[in-house]
């Protein structure tokens, strides 16, 4: 019996990275598993077949997060799929990073779109379903950077916070209907999101972290079974780092 046994959960942005990582422990823990991904098709097709080796169900669905109707027939699909959604985490995330100067208004309502109003989408989508089953976990994945900011990623950023504000309104309003909602703060993990980033640069934040190394993908899925599962049916509202005390 593994910690998620006989949960089903939809997950955006499994296609790669930290998605990835959680869709797969997911499974492992015997979770049925429900997943989005938007441009990596073929990426996304692979890791369906690769779930579904551990004996769960799994399928994907390519959808924009951004989108509010793309998200509710998303939810709807997964519902009629199968049969329930106990946990959701919003993980499908960009960068469009730049100074503010030269930032445009694009750079802007995308990362908005993409990291922040995908949650509202999905999470709006989801709560009926919860809220007729009397229980269901929300898990919305911020940074530690939606905490802190960073120059260069101010779209970033203030999407990142307002996925805590969002989180812990969600926990405010939701809790007497035994849904909880919670986010995840990763530091910073190695995915390809970081990879494209030269090495001398990626050493020195290896460097400047308390515990002396990035993060891996796996990391952060771990935080993430814990929170959908029943080990945390006490915790709402909280933002958990997965950063190596790096923000500390
Ligand atoms: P990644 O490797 O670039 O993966 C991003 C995922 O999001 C991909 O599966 C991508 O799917 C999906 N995605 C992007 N836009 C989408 C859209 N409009 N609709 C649906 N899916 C979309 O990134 P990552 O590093 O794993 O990051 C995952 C999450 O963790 C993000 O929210 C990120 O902000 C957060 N985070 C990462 C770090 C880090 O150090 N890596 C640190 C803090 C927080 P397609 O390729 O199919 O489009």
């Amino acid at each position: 019996m593994g910690l998620l046994s006989g949960k089903t959960a939809l997950i955006t942005g499994a296609s790669k990275g930290i998605g990835r990582a959680i869709a797969i422990r997911y499974a492992q823990e015997g979770a049925n598993v429900a997943f989005t991904y938007l441009s990596s098709v073929e990426k996304g097709q692979a890791l369906e077949n690769e779930l579904a080796a551990f004996g769960i169900k799994a399928k994907g669905y390519r959808s924009d997060a951004s989108d509010f109707k793309a998200a509710e027939e998303l939810v709807n699909a997964v519902v009629a799929d199968f049969g329930a959604l106990d946990i959701l985490i919003n993980n499908a995330g960009i960068t469009r990073d730049n100074l503010l100067m030269r930032m445009t208004e694009e750079a802007w309502d995308e990362v908005i779109g993409v990291n922040l109003k995908s949650c509202f989408n999905t999470v709006k989508a989801a709560t009926r379903t919860m809220m007729k089953a009397k229980a269901g976990s929300i898990i919305n994945i911020t940074s530690v950077v939606g905490i802190k900011g960073n120059a260069g990623q101010a779209n970033y950023a203030a999407s990142k916070s307002g996925i805590i504000g969002f989180t812990k309104s969600v926990a405010l309003e939701l809790g007497s209907r035994n849904i909880r909602s919670n986010a995840v703060a990763p530091g910073f993990i190695e995915t390809e999101m970081t990879g494209v980033l030269d090495e001398k640069t990626v050493q020195g934040w290896r460097d400047a972290i308390p515990m002396k190394r990035g993060g891996q993908p796996e990391e952060v899925a771990n935080a993430c079974v814990f929170l959908g599962s029943d080990m945390s049916s006490y915790i709402s509202g909280q933002v958990l780092q997965v950063d190596g005390a790096m923000l500390t």
